[in-house]
């Protein structure tokens, strides 16, 4: 049975600055796996 509303795992979903893939991981995956772009975490507004 699969808990699929788990507060535990801290996911978060990450968009490339340059093409604008999504990747949700638990830490910040750093460069985009597609592009190697920069990756910002969607849950954090920018300064
Ligand atoms: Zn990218």
């Amino acid at each position: 049975m699969r808990d699929l509303t788990t507060d535990l795992e801290e996911e978060s979903p990450y968009e490339c600055f340059e093409c604008g893939n999504i990747t949700v991981a638990e830490e910040h995956p750093g460069s985009c796996p597609d592009c190697g772009g920069a990756m910002r975490n969607r849950r954090t507004p920018l300064e």
